[in-house]
């Protein structure tokens, strides 16, 4: 890999992100900040896809040699007849964040890396999955993830909660799954039972928020309002990074939990996955967070 100089080259590898609406998206400053600091010759670009142009796009990454690139909502699924292979977490998961072209010869393999990128950002606040009771709400593309991801880490049950609303099903595939492919003992439960949800919130050490509840429109709402759920041996960790702060963290800090960690540790690591498979190298996680989040 040639060093980076002051401008992009005719040999500069390009990296795309796929997905509508992306300009708001931290990532392109990401992995370019990255390549920069560690003088690699590529450069990140976000385009706006959504799933009418995806068929396109994908065929463009095989025309145009691009070296890999990241896929966000709504192409998540939807990308996925149009690959040529997928790694074993994708397909169980049935989505893919992340598109590697093997050598840039056209052959697509999707990853997934959502739910690596929460463990490793868990682990990092010294949060080990490994044996524990998880008890974890949503069951979409972020829940799924995650489900997926401790199951295979070594959870010992996994208890997910969700409304019932189209997701649902989504949620009965991904228990049965985790509970055929994997040691994990995993259930899903009607959200609307909340003695039930209580009840395994008392019984776990982790509790996992993958709703999307506490972001914008829902910045004023949280799932969890009675403060005896709230243990000071409860980690409770919510997937939103805007606010940093959800009223679910609040709450949990307020009522003495273990710790209350918010997504932005999750983005960062899904992204640090990402950089890992299109470059081979590891992502400065430490200079990027300071680019970033001025840490
Ligand atoms: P999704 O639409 O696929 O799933 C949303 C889930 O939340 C579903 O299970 C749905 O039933 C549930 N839900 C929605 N409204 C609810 C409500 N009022 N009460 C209870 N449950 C409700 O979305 P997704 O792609 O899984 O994203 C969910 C959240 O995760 C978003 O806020 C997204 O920004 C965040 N996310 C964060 C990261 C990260 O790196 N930190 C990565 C991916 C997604």
């Amino acid at each position: 890999m040639t060093k980076i100089t002051e401008r992009l080259t005719g040999h500069t590898l390009l990296i795309s992100l796929i997905a509508t609406p992306i300009r708001h998206s931290m990532s392109p400053t990401m992995h370019n900040e990255s390549f920069k600091k560690l003088g690699l010759d590529y450069a990140y670009l976000a385009f706006e896809v959504g799933n009418k142009e995806l068929k396109d796009a994908v065929q463009g990454i095989r025309a145009l040699g691009i070296r890999g690139s990241n896929v966000s909502m709504p192409n998540k699924q939807a990308i996925i007849p149009y690959l040529d292979e997928l790694s074993p977490v994708a397909k169980l998961v049935g989505a893919v964040n992340t598109v590697v072209n093997k050598d840039g010869k056209g052959h697509l393999v999707g990853h997934v890396t959502d739910g690596t990128g929460a463990v490793r950002a868990l682990a990092e606040e010294g949060v080990d999955i490994k044996d524990q009771i998880i008890t974890l709400t949503g069951c979409g593309g972020a829940g799924t993830a995650i489900a997926i991801q401790t199951a295979l880490d070594g959870a010992k049950e996994l208890r997910i909660f969700n409304i019932k609303d189209a997701t649902f099903a989504n949620g009965e595939e991904t228990v049965k799954k985790i509970n055929e492919h994997t040691k994990c003992k995993a259930t899903l439960t009607d959200l609307a039972d909340q003695a039930a949800f209580k009840q395994s919130i008392a019984e776990s050490s982790i509790y996992i928020d993958a709703t999307g509840v506490g972001m914008k429109p829902l910045e004023n709402e949280k799932l969890i309002d009675d403060p005896a759920v709230i243990r000071p041996d409860l980690v409770v960790f919510d997937v939103v990074y805007s606010p940093r702060e959800t009223k679910l963290l609040k709450f949990a800090k307020e009522h003495g939990a273990k710790k209350a960690i918010n997504g932005l540790g999750m983005m960062i690591y899904q992204g640090a996955e990402a950089f890992k498979l299109f470059t081979g190298e590891d992502m400065p996680v430490d200079h990027v967070k300071s680019v970033l989040f001025d840490e």
